[in-house]
């Protein structure tokens, strides 16, 4: 080499680099710990976890996406790991751990592969190709799912839940869950139409969880602003208002200099003044009930409440969203714009005690009709982990209506698919099919995982498995509770379709991804700072 030869850097010095091998390795290795962290939690069995974040504030879950968030991992290629959970999250609202179990485990068959130098593009290609035969297989398996089929859509409830916080109620919600789905569906030409934005799930803290009920409307853990406001209003006009019911403190810092009592009372009077004016635009635009998502001042209230209205302040976004979508109401965000034709309607709104906690009900809203599930639990925790199971259930009765169709859980559909596979590579040549067999390997990491975290031996469950589904019973699952195997599709282990589709692709998606990874190149952006040092320091 000549000496004389100057390196040329092309990037500032504070860039962290790593290529090749070693940035693969790296890559794989953080994929394979977010997918580590989550896979005991996977199945009825599963355990939970306990997160405490900076403010000492507890969750205990076992639910694949809220661990995943909480645990703020840094790592960029665990991050795109962690976005399938979210990704899945949107998509069903469950089967987060198995789209992450999925990924980790692609990554784990593809490095046995590297190993044998195996080009990482050859593998990415391999398994893209197993995904879209694993999504013709799934297809093919799966049943479909009719509207008015309560028994199987309990079962797709209850399978959400078995093992999770809400495991001692699960008959009772999976009741609740069908019903507030049916509730804000239609069928038009066949076809089911629901809008799951108007199904709300609220926690309510004090009693026992078995107390948890269907309320045909929106539920909102306010109290009225006022006390003198009525509890009541019939055939209620309600305004949704994004902005405050005060007066604003202007930016400019101003400096009043009162001399003598009279300006004193001028300015009191002016600030009535004005917010007599705010309520006045509220009542000639005809509302009766009023949602505000800002504060309102003590003497608005009292205004609003002379005037019979009732009043609502700092309420939730999201409970703005669903008023605005079940009662027709548009959310205002400038008081003068405020007109009747902006107004919502809604049957009835009342305040009702609620154990020992006042909530606002809006009811009789008919363009959808909106529920809500009252979910109540002993402490915040367990309704915290009971209201996240009953999400699961809503997002799995709701995305098997949509798409018609289910599988069987337990393993059995993994289990089916692989074996589909397997066959399919037959038809593939040279390396790819190492790749397809090896997708097919992966799958199986969720019958594995089930049985493990069950304290069943992996290895005579998989084996029992592979024999029945070679002797065509295509659902035979692993049966954590009572031991060894049975047929999922009988015992009620049913699941949507979009479950496995979707987490199919996502796991392949990102394993594909990760795996084309040759260079990492990290920018200096203080990302070697330690972070206890204040970055303005
Ligand atoms: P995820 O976040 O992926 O939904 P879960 O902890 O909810 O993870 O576990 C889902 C897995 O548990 C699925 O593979 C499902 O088939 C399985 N499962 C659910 N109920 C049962 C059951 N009663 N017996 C066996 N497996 C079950
Ligand atoms: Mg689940």
């Amino acid at each position: 080499m000549d000496s004389n030869v100057q390196p040329i850097f092309i990037m500032p010095d504070d860039t962290k680099r790593t290529t090749g091998k070693d940035a693969q390795s790296n890559n794989i290795a953080a994929a394979k710990a977010v997918a580590q962290t989550v896979r005991t939690t996977l199945g009825p069995k599963g355990m939970d976890k306990m997160l405490v974040d900076a403010e000492g504030s507890v969750v205990v879950t076992n639910d694949g996406v809220t661990i995943l968030r909480e645990m703020h991992i840094d790592h960029p290629a665990a991050k795109m790991v962690v976005e399938i959970a979210k990704t899945q999250e949107d998509a069903v609202g469950d089967g987060t751990t198995t789209a992450v179990v999925l990924a980790g485990e692609l990554l784990k068959k593809a490095e046995d592969l590297l190993d044998q130098n195996i080009h990482p593009t050859v593998l990415a290609r391999g398994y893209r190709v197993a995904e879209k035969e694993a999504q013709k297989l799934v297809r093919n398996f799966a049943e479909p799912v009719l509207f008015d089929n309560d028994p199987l859509l309990r079962n797709i409830a209850i399978t959400a839940m078995t093992g999770k916080g809400a495991e001692a109620n699960k008959e009772r919600l999976a009741d609740i869950v069908v019903q507030a789905v049916k509730k804000v569906s239609t069928l038009e030409n066949g076809k089911v139409i629901i809008t799951k934005d108007a199904i709300k799930v609220e926690t309510h803290i004090g009693e026992r969880s078995d107390a948890s009920t269907l309320v045909e409307g929106i539920v909102i853990s306010k109290e009225r602003a006022h006390p003198s406001m009525p509890t009541y209003i019939n055939d209620a006009k309600v305004a949704l208002l994004d902005s405050s019911l005060e007066i604003k403190n202007t930016d400019i810092d101003a400096k009043i200099q009162i001399t003598d009592p009279s300006q004193l009372n001028a300015f009191l009077e002016q600030e009535e003044r004005l917010l007599q004016d705010m309520v006045q635009k509220v009542v000639r635009s005809g509302a009766t009930v009023v949602l505000c998502q800002k504060g309102i001042d003590d003497l608005a209230q009292h205004f609003l409440a002379k005037a019979g209205i009732l009043a609502v302040r700092r309420v939730r976004k999201s409970d703005m969203e669903t008023v605005s979508l079940a009662s027709g109401a548009l959310i205002v965000n400038n008081l003068k714009e405020l007109s009747s034709d902006d107004l919502g309607f809604a049957g009835i709104v009342r305040e009702t005690k609620v154990g020992d906690e006042d909530m606002i009900f809006v009811e009789q809203c008919k363009n959808p009709r909106a529920v809500t599930l009252l979910v109540k639990g002993g402490t915040e925790h367990v309704a915290g982990e009971i209201s996240r199971a009953v999400t699961d259930a809503i997002g799995d009765v709701v995305a098997s209506l949509m798409d018609g169709f289910v599988v069987a859980g337990a393993g059995s559909i993994e289990i089916e698919v692989a074996r589909g596979l397997r066959q399919f590579a037959q038809t593939c040549i040279g390396r790819e099919q190492l790749a397809v067999h090896a997708f097919a390997d992966a799958l199986e990491i969720i019958p594995r995982t089930l049985a493990e975290n069950a304290g069943l031996d992996p290895i005579d469950i998989i084996a029992h498995l592979r024999s029945d589904h070679d002797m065509g019973k295509k659902w035979s699952g692993v049966n954590v509770l009572n031991g060894g195997v049975f047929d999922a599709w009988n015992s009620g282990v049913v699941e949507p379709l979009k479950i496995k589709t979707q987490a199919f692709h996502s796991a392949a998606e990102v394993a594909e991804m990760i795996l084309r990874i040759d260079d990492v190149i990290l920018s200096g952006q203080g990302s070697d700072m330690p972070r206890d040092i204040p970055q303005d320091f």
